[in-house]
């Protein structure tokens, strides 16, 4: 987030003179025929953009209330079920985990090792923060898009799968 309440450098200072420079909270999604797939879960019209039945999936990069936020709205919707897949985290964030409502918590993801959401392959990568996290690499016809989030710097073993992989 920028401003960062309270911070005077000149990055937050600009940022408070002109919003263009303000930064919000990160999340994506990807859409493919009506189907998306978000990744983290913090967009304040989430339910309004996203109506029931148009999110597929959920894939989470870790359990910071910043990243999840939307769940806890989401979770009391009726007559569905959504899976969410995240990073290894036994506390997850909050109560998410002890009344999940219609969030179905799958298995966690393990770094590495690839899945696929429609035709897209998706590989999980573990990244360096608070909390357990996971980046994704997405794939798909060739191109790659890695969406990292939070993290300082990155794992050795991430730059050399990076080097190994990426054309
Ligand atoms: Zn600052
Ligand atoms: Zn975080």
């Amino acid at each position: 987030m920028l401003p960062v309440y309270g911070c005077q450098c000149i990055a937050c200072e600009r940022a408070r003179e002109n919003p263009v420079y303000s930064l919000g909270k990160t999340s994506a999604y990807i859409s493919d025929q009506g189907w998306n797939l978000l990744i983290d879960a913090n967009a304040e019209d989430l339910l309004r953009r996203f109506p029931a039945g148009s999110i597929d999936s959920i894939v989470l990069t870790h359990y910071h209330m910043d990243h999840v936020q939307s769940l806890f709205d989401l979770r009391w919707g009726l007559n569905l079920s959504i899976p969410v897949f995240g990073p290894d985290d036994p506390v997850g964030c909050d109560d998410l985990f002890k009344h999940p409502g219609i969030l179905d918590f799958k298995a966690a993801r393990q770094p590495f090792e690839h899945f696929y959401w429609r035709d897209i392959r998706i590989t999980p990568v573990p990244l360096i923060h608070s909390k357990p996290c996971l980046g994704y690499v997405f794939e798909y016809r060739g191109k790659r898009i890695a969406y990292l989030t939070d993290t300082v710097d990155l794992p050795e073993k991430v730059k050399q799968w990076f080097e190994g992989n990426l054309m």
